[in-house]
């Protein structure tokens, strides 16, 4: 499964292509209706992104607002249960408690810079609808969110938070009423207006320029820890774990990284109820490559490419597709994906809360799960493992599953 990386490695950094390609991944599939806006999109970033001026502003944000650096904090407890040197990137402590805000805040400030009169988003866990929906807040830009309607219901508490902020929150009942369906119905509210609308993606997917706008945004994550790592543990850890749903975190956790032949880069998808087609949400262990959303990417579909339903415990991994950068990746041996249950993911959740006084968002328990099993086969390694957000707002489903309150 494992393809061994060689020493000298491919410019990974180079890529995007001027097309927005990964090697065969990414480009741009969209209706004719939605060219203007990615092209204005492309344009804006290609211009605002490097600038100074903006990137001053952002790390401004960054730091007085997110509450960047977020710490590296080395698990002494899971180290000696693992039997390895495990060290674990803070995101659950940035504003809003995950990682998404990094994305949404630099989206929403290039959405003003764009001169858009308002924005939108989608969402699955709820976790981007509410880091939108403060960040457009902040910036003094209405907002709108579109959310699932299974997804309204098992994380309440996000949409409340959303509507809070000043959001307003739309419930989507067609399609699959989970991220996809949202993602449907965002992209067709942003046809309608695509001057006055800013469309902030929530993951490293959809069509060029949004997997790599958000790998810039959050590759802050692996910047930080990068340095925080060299300087905690006196080197670089031999792997980067992250849990894997659309690929944002993984993507800026992983992508300071790309160039260290000697980091592996392992990324866990939702491995669900298991391996049958509609039982997970793992498109880079059961996909194959297919197009959702604008990008050509590796995908969940059945014999005929009919996209598939997808289950997982956590509704932040519930997606069908992934990032075409990590398709990329796997493409090119550079990552290695795999998947970790819903079970598996839960009893992680559980010894991080438990030793270590953390208690994860049950996205970022598949990291957790998927780095203990590394630890297994690799005694003593030294893993940098991306903790992506905090557990708070799973607990009606913690309550359910592994409280067994109301039973
Ligand atoms: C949304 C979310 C994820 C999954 O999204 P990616 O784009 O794959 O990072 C992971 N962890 C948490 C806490 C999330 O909220």
């Amino acid at each position: 499964m494992n393809t061994q990386v060689k020493q000298t490695l491919p410019d990974f950094r180079s890529y995007p292509d001027a097309r927005g390609r990964f090697g065969p991944f990414g480009g741009r599939y969209v209706p004719e209706t939605l060219v203007a806006a990615v092209d204005r999109l492309e344009a804006g970033v290609r211009r605002f992104l490097p600038d100074p001026q903006f990137q001053a502003e952002l790390a401004h944000e960054l730091n007085t607002w997110v509450g960047r650096p977020t710490p590296l904090t080395r698990a002494d407890a899971l180290s000696r249960r693992w039997g390895a040197q495990v060290w674990l990137k803070r995101e659950d402590l940035a504003h809003t408690g995950a990682h998404k805000i990094n994305n949404a805040l630099g989206q929403a400030l290039l959405a003003k810079r764009l001169g858009a009169k308002r924005v939108i988003a989608e969402t699955g866990a709820g976790q981007h609808g509410v880091a939108s929906a403060a960040a457009a807040a902040r910036l003094g830009l209405p907002c709108v969110v579109y959310m699932g309607e299974v997804d309204v219901e098992r994380q309440a508490p996000n949409v409340g938070r959303m509507r809070l902020m000043g959001a307003e929150v739309v419930s989507v009942t067609g399609g699959d009423r989970t991220l996809r369906a949202a993602i449907d119905e965002a992209m067709r509210d942003w046809v309608a207006d695509p001057q006055g609308t800013f469309y902030i993606l929530g993951s490293a997917v959809g069509p060029h320029p949004y997997p790599y706008l958000v790998r810039e945004l959050q590759s802050v994550i692996g910047r930080e820890a990068r340095e925080q790592f060299m300087k905690g543990a006196g080197g670089l850890p031999d792997v980067a774990v992250a849990c894997v749903g659309g690929g944002s975190n993984a993507i800026g956790l992983f992508y300071p990284f790309v160039q260290d032949a000697g980091v592996k880069l392992l990324g866990i998808e939702a491995g669900g109820r298991g391996p049958g087609l509609g039982e997970n949400a793992a498109s880079l262990t059961f996909g194959r490559p297919g197009v959702l959303h604008g990008t050509y990417s590796m995908l969940l579909q059945d014999r005929f490419g009919q996209v598939q339903e997808t289950h997982s415990v956590s509704a932040g991994l519930d997606y069908s597709g992934v990032g075409p950068e990590h398709a990329f990746y796997q493409s090119t041996g550079r990552a290695v994906y795999e998947s970790a249950l819903d079970e598996e993911a839960l009893d992680a959740l559980m010894e991080c809360a438990r030793y270590e006084g953390i208690l994860g968002a049950i996205e970022t328990a598949h990291a957790l799960a998927g780095a203990r099993r590394y630890a297994q086969a690799h005694p003593g390694a030294r893993m940098l493992i991306g903790f992506s957000g905090r557990g708070d707002k799973d607990m009606p489903i913690l309550q359910r599953t592994v409280l067994k309150e109301g039973e």
